[in-house]
This record gives structure tokens, sequence and C-alpha cells, in this order.
């Protein structure tokens, strides 16, 4: 398999012959315009990017993954219409019982020609009150370290989003990051110190900067203060509804580039119609763009990945690189898979995602295998 195309890999590398064989990228050669194989994907104004990687998303095409029903068969074989390769399901705030057979059902998977699940993200339920967002307000609970400890022995839990101001969260922060599993701040109402406290106690990022957190005064910075000016990993939703693109803006001058993640948090809506989804058992109406419940509150994205990546370049001016970085590199490094996953590389697994000038998808490969393909000629 051959593509042809502006390679990010995701420094920019120009004009590009990118070779596949047997599932890994055999050979990366400069090329010029006019001279790409009558058999490649892509051609001299497409763009060649590592598979997208997806590290907050709720659901898709239709499921929710806090329901132990989710079809990850679809899922997974789906997602790469968005240009994703590897995805982390999340979990949200729900009912005891719902843990084991969810996390079961979202056991990780890496299959050719399908999107990979990397682990999963537990989101809640030891979160504010105060900033529950569309959490189940009958869930929430303080932490817990036993219940947590039953959930990390699935060995699928990559990361964690709490409270850190509750009380026992300091503890439950050192336990998880002792286990191996990184630890962000979200549904918060910490203050400066409070998150500083977390940091101490080994909290590495913060869940969607901005939304649903203790907001930032100028009295009083709170946890999203502490999170632009100190080098947590701050993932953010670049849908133009959850924050301001000028707020993206204002994070990418305060950060280092490599801490942003971009990040749909996506709902079960994403890739369908507008209509009424579940999310972690609440009803919400999706309009195709967000998902909000019936009373107004805001809830996750349905904007696909591809399309928020375009958001960076075009609505926020991150240059390539550096978006197509928060979404390849940067997802990968936080959660330590940047030994496999992010980059473009000769002798690496053949992760990519093939756009046009508009950052549509025209192709996916996954781990050698075409999972997706726009072009009528291009076929499975
Ligand atoms: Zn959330």
């Amino acid at each position: 398999m051959k593509l042809f195309g502006h390679l990010y890999a995701p420094d920019d590398r120009g004009l590009c012959l990118v070779t596949v064989e047997e599932g890994r990228i055999a050979a990366i050669e400069p090329a010029e315009p006019g001279t790409e194989p009558a058999d490649a994907i892509g051609g001299p104004n497409d763009r060649i990017l590592p598979g997208l990687l997806d590290i907050q998303i709720n659901g898709a095409f239709g499921d929710d993954f806090a329901d132990p029903a989710a079809r990850m068969d679809v899922i997974c074989r789906d997602m790469p219409r968005f240009g994703v390769t590897g995805f982390v399901p999340t979990i949200v705030t729900s009912a005891p019982k719902v843990y084991g057979p969810a996390l079961a059902n979202l056991a990780p998977r890496s299959r050719p020609g399908e999107a990979a699940v990397l682990g999963v993200h537990i989101e809640g339920p030891y979160i504010s009150p105060a900033h529950k967002g569309t959490h189940d307000p009958a869930q929430l609970r303080l932490p817990d370290i036993r219940e947590a400890a039953t959930w990390l022995e699935s060995g699928s839990v990559l990361w964690f989003t709490l409270a850190p101001e509750l009380p026992g969260a300091l503890e439950l922060i050192e336990f998880l990051v002792r286990n191996g599993v990184r630890v962000s701040m979200g549904h918060t109402d910490a203050t400066w110190e409070q998150a500083r406290a977390a940091a101490d106690a080994g909290a590495t990022m913060a869940t969607h900067l901005f939304n649903a957190m203790r907001p930032f005064r100028h009295r009083d910075p709170g946890v999203a203060g502490f999170a632009l000016a100190n080098p947590l990993r701050a993932d953010f939703i670049a849908d133009g509804n959850h924050i301001a693109f000028e707020t993206i803006r204002l994070m990418a001058r305060a950060k280092a580039p490599d801490d942003l993640i971009l990040v749909t948090d996506a709902l079960a809506g994403l890739g369908m119609p507008p209509g009424r989804y579940w999310l972690g058992g609440r009803e919400y109406v999706s309009d195709g763009t967000c998902g909000r419940l019936p009373d107004g509150t805001l809830s996750g994205s349905l904007l696909p990945l591809n399309r928020a990546l375009r958001n960076l370049v075009v609505e926020c001016g991150f240059e390539v690189p550096t978006a197509v970085a928060c979404v390849t590199t940067n997802p990968a490094r936080a959660l330590g898979l940047e030994e496999e996953l992010g980059r473009v590389e000769v002798g690496r697994t053949a992760d990519l995602t093939v756009v046009d000038e508009n950052w549509d998808v025209q192709a996916t490969i996954s781990r050698g295998g075409l999972a997706y393909g726009a072009a009528a000629e291009v076929s499975r």
C-alpha cells in the first residue's frame, strides 16, 4: 500500500510517498508533484497524518460506553470514518453495578482495519456536585479506594478524572498513580491550593479545561488557573460551543504545545442524526453539534475529531504540526503510549490518516489495514 501527500509526522516533512508493508511503515520518501503512483492513496493536495487518537469519548453511532451493551464491533469499525485509529472510551458517573460489565465490554482490542480500544477513562463518580455537568447527581459519591481498586482489576483503566478537593481524593490519587493510572482534575471546584495538593499527590492532567470546573477569576485563579500556569497536560474540546476559540488561543499561548490534548468528549449521537440519546442513564437531546439536557445544560460534543482538528488550524490559528500533535503525539505521551502510537516513522505500526485540504478524511489505515476509504476506487 502506498500513500501520497504532504506528511505531518506530526513534524512537517513536505510532500512524501509513504509505503506500508506487512502492517508497518516500510519507507518514507520525499516526492515531487505529479509523481504519485497510480495506485497510491492521496494526492499532492492531501495531508498524511499519524492515525488520530481520541482519549476522551463517551460514545458514538447511537451507543453510550457506560452501557455494557454498547456495540464495540460497530464502533471500532466505523470510528475510522473520522480518521480515528485509536480511542479511549469514557465511563461517566454510573451506578456501582454498571462498572464491571462496562469495563468487560470495553476490553482493549487492536485489529487491522478498525480503530483500536486503547483502554478506559473513568470520569466520576468522585466529582463535585457544583460542577457535575450532565453526570447523574444521584450517583455522585466520595472517593472510595476499595471501589476504585475493583475497577483496576480489569487491567484496562488508563486514566481517571476526579475532583481533588473531595475528602479522601488525595489518598485515591496516590493509590491510582501507584498502580499506573494517570489522574486528571475535572468536574471540580478545587482552588489553586487544592489543585497544587493534587499535583503534589501525582495528578498530571486537567479534564476539558475550563468546562465543569471552578472558573478562573483574577483573585481566585482556581484549578483552571493552576492548570494554565503549571505543566499539567490539559485536554479541551474545540467545537466552538464548549469554549470560545479565543480561549483556545489563550491556552496555546500559556501552555507548552506538548501539553495540549484535543478530545471530542463525543456522545452516543456522534455520527447519528439529531435526536434523543443516552449518557450514563440520562437522556439528552442532540442538535447535531452538541448534546444538552432538557433544561439546557451542556453535555458533550458531537463534532468529529477531524473537524475539531480543522478548527484548531482554521479557527484558532495553530500551525499544522502543532495542531496534529494535539491529536497524535500529545495524547499518546500523556498515557504512556508514545513508543507505539502517535508518530509516522519507518518501522512503526502503520496507523495513518489521509485528509484533504478541508480536513475531510480520505482514508484511514489502522495497523496496516484499510479501515476507511472515501473514494470509490479505494476498496477494502
Ligand atoms: Zn466531563
